[in-house]
């Protein structure tokens, strides 16, 4: 089978199959050759890894996966696609679809099942309706896994790597960082979709750290301040905290003197280091 990544071929398949673009799914399918070899080179994928693909659509960087790894596995949720993929992918026999939503797997089974419990490469042109939920799913669930190399939207891509300071700096930054090292491989224009989405891209490379580099003692803790504290961005974080979590002004002020932080601080100012520290704190207080 020729490859998918010109919009000839694409269109040319859709039709074939009478493919109608799914908007919630988030179909916007690649189109271009050069930011699919990107995103294999950004993974280092080689011929020993087993990748994951969250959404494989016609197939098109499933082709490019199937011939750099070892194994694909690929999950796609839209029925009406896996006869498109049986024709596309029938030239590789390295390649498993699964119909299914990704959201409902049971992630670590199949890393057991596929991969013998080994650390696997999620590599995805992402429905960008559930970017975030997909991607704490992978960390939280503890999948064993290198790197997700992703293609999102261009501002949650800043979000993801933005430090205490900048404007995008948040919640998503604080929860992304805490279980892996943020690098962007590429700025995608939307002309490199069909249909032309009406935003621009990024390809993310998210490298999963072996451990947490902050210790708050309390993790669910800590990410209940810091969400409380991004909630409200423009109010100091003693008002939002306070606001947004069962912890009272007073404890709050009191964690944040023993921290050595100015009373009036907001959390936009304060790094994934400091919230684990006023987490530590806090905790003080409770026992
Ligand atoms: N990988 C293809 C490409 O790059 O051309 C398609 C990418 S498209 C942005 C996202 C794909 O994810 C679609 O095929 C869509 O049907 C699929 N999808 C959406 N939600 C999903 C879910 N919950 N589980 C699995 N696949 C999903």
């Amino acid at each position: 089978m020729e490859k998918l990544s010109n919009p000839q071929t694409t269109i040319a398949v859709l039709q074939k199959y009478q493919i109608r673009f799914q908007k919630r799914f988030g179909q916007n399918f690649l189109i271009d050759p050069h930011v699919l070899e990107k995103i294999i080179a950004g993974a280092g994928i080689s011929n020993e890894d087993m990748v994951l693909e969250i959404g494989p659509g016609i197939g098109t960087m499933t082709q490019y996966l199937a011939e750099a790894a070892g194994k694909v596995v690929a999950v796609e949720i839209d029925r009406n696609l896996l006869p498109v993929l049986g024709d596309t992918l029938a030239g590789y026999d390295n390649v498993r679809v699964i119909s299914g939503d990704i959201m409902k797997l049971d992630l670590l089974q199949l890393v057991r099942e596929e991969n013998g419990g080994r650390p696997i490469k999620v590599a995805a042109n992402l429905p960008y309706y559930i970017t975030t939920p997909i991607i704490m799913k992978l960390f939280e669930e503890s999948v064993p896994l290198d790197n997700v190399t992703v293609m999102v939207q261009k501002e949650v891509a800043a979000r993801m790597k933005a430090g205490p300071g900048s404007k995008d700096y948040g919640a998503l930054s604080l929860a992304v960082q805490y279980y892996a090292e943020p690098y962007i491989v590429a700025n995608v224009p939307r002309n490199c979709f069909i249909p032309r989405p009406n935003v621009d891209s990024a390809v993310i490379r998210l490298t999963r750290l072996p451990h947490p580099p902050v210790d708050p003692q309390d993790e669910a803790l800590m990410f209940a301040i810091i969400r409380a504290s991004f909630g409200q961005r423009r109010k100091t974080l003693v008002n939002s905290v306070s606001a947004g979590t069962d912890i009272s002004r007073e404890d709050l002020a009191w964690a944040l003197e023993a921290a050595g932080l100015p009373a009036a601080v907001r959390g936009e100012a304060l790094s994934l280091e400091q919230f684990a520290l006023l987490t530590r704190q806090v905790l003080k207080l409770r026992t």
